[in-house]
């Protein structure tokens, strides 16, 4: 329990915010991360030297906890984009002064690498600036290399010595890559995820009616085209209207009016086929499309339907009462356009109000 604590406690300092505006919080989390790897690697370094008799070594060794320790307290004092730059200036800068130190078979030029993939992943969108610093380390490991081939180190460490180094060595290079590449990489997924989530919200709040959840009129338009389109089997069409909603409004008001609404969409859902599209035409219109159903077909489902909302009652307040619609069905005839299938389907509905609502005229 208190480990837990103490964790949660460095992880909450680790992830504090520099207080600089409009500054990416990830990208300081990865330059304390980084500078943190850097100490306990400089650490396991200098303990590695004294076991050995090399003093002046030792001595330079201990320049580098000492100097990721002043960038990890200064990454708390300056902006992101300072402490950042502070990082990788200084990262560079001791690779080069342990390459000529120790020389190139402890492997600690590999970290030029780790700066590269740091450089890349970073916020900050200057691709020239990023492409130029790239080439930079690629032309600096061989010069170093070149170096190295043709000078003894400053320190000539034994076998033993350089071997642990090099373990050493790899593995923090390791892990920092993977730091490197682990905390940007998720928040680009968490970003993508997120923004995928976003675009469907977006797109269902674009499509449908937000009252009912049925498809509003844009997306009616759209499913349409593409349906006629590419008729193959029969479609079937059908407009209805809740008969008399005025008054439902006028004696009960308008909320439960809006529950009417929202009944007889989930009474659509509910008794119609599956693969009928619902949608919200207008007011309180209805436009019901059988993408599979002839004429006949869609008669008797609408039928079904027909008694399911005369069989629901709603509660007015003052009394209960029942809804009926009136329907006016229309079969597709493979050359019509929407807009006279449209009308011919209003046709029907008026003629339906006017012999008496409450039927389905096809
Ligand atoms: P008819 O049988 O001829 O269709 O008569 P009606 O009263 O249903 O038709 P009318 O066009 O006179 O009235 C439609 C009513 O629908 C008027 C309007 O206030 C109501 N209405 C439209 N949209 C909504 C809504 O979102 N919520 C509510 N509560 N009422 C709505
Ligand atoms: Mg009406
Ligand atoms: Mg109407």
């Amino acid at each position: 329990m208190k480990e837990n604590s103490l964790l949660s406690t460095v992880y909450e300092n680790i992830c504090r915010d520099t207080g600089t505006q409009n500054e990416s919080a990830k990208l300081i989390v990865v330059v304390r991360m980084l500078t943190l790897s850097m100490l306990i690697h400089s650490f396991v370094c200098c303990i590695l030297v004294s076991l050995t008799a090399h003093v002046n070594a030792l001595a330079f060794s201990l320049i580098s906890p000492v100097l990721f320790l002043a960038i990890f307290v200064l990454s708390y004092r300056c902006s992101t984009f300072a402490s950042y730059c502070i990082l990788n200036v200084c990262i560079l800068f001791w690779t080069i002064m342990n390459v000529y130190y120790f020389g190139w078979n402890i492997g600690i030029q590999h970290f030029l690498a780790v700066l590269l993939v740091f450089l890349f992943f970073s916020i900050y969108k200057h691709e020239k600036i990023k492409l130029f610093c790239a080439v930079l380390l690629f032309v600096l490991r061989l010069l170093l290399y070149h170096y190295c081939r043709s000078h003894e180190p400053v320190t000539v460490l034994d076998a033993g010595l350089n071997d642990a180094l090099q373990t050493v060595n790899s593995f923090f290079i390791f892990l920092s890559l993977g730091l490197v590449a682990y905390l940007f990489g998720s928040t680009t997924q968490e970003m993508e995820g997120k923004l995928i989530e976003y675009n469907r919200k977006l797109m269902k709040q674009a499509n449908t009616d937000t009252l009912t959840g049925l498809y509003n009129r844009r997306r009616t338009m759209e499913y349409l085209e593409t349906l006629l389109g590419n008729a193959s089997s029969q479609i079937s069409i059908c407009l209805c209207d809740i008969d008399h909603f005025k008054r439902v409004n006028d004696t009960y008001g308008h909320d439960i009016g809006d529950v009417v609404l929202t009944t007889i969409s989930d009474t659509f859902r509910k008794a119609l086929p599956p693969d009928t599209f619902l949608s919200r035409w207008g007011g309180e219109e209805f436009l019901l499309i059988f993408p599979d159903m002839n004429g006949d077909e869609a008669r008797t489902a609408l039928e079904i339907l027909r008694q399911r909302i005369r069989e629901l009652s709603f509660d007015g307040g003052i009394e209960h009462f029942t809804v009926s619609l009136t329907y006016g069905l229309v079969e597709y005839d493979f050359h019509s356009d929407i807009t006279t299938l449209l009308k011919e389907a209003d046709e029907k509905l008026y003629i339906g109000k006017e012999s008496g609502r409450d039927r389905i005229i096809f």
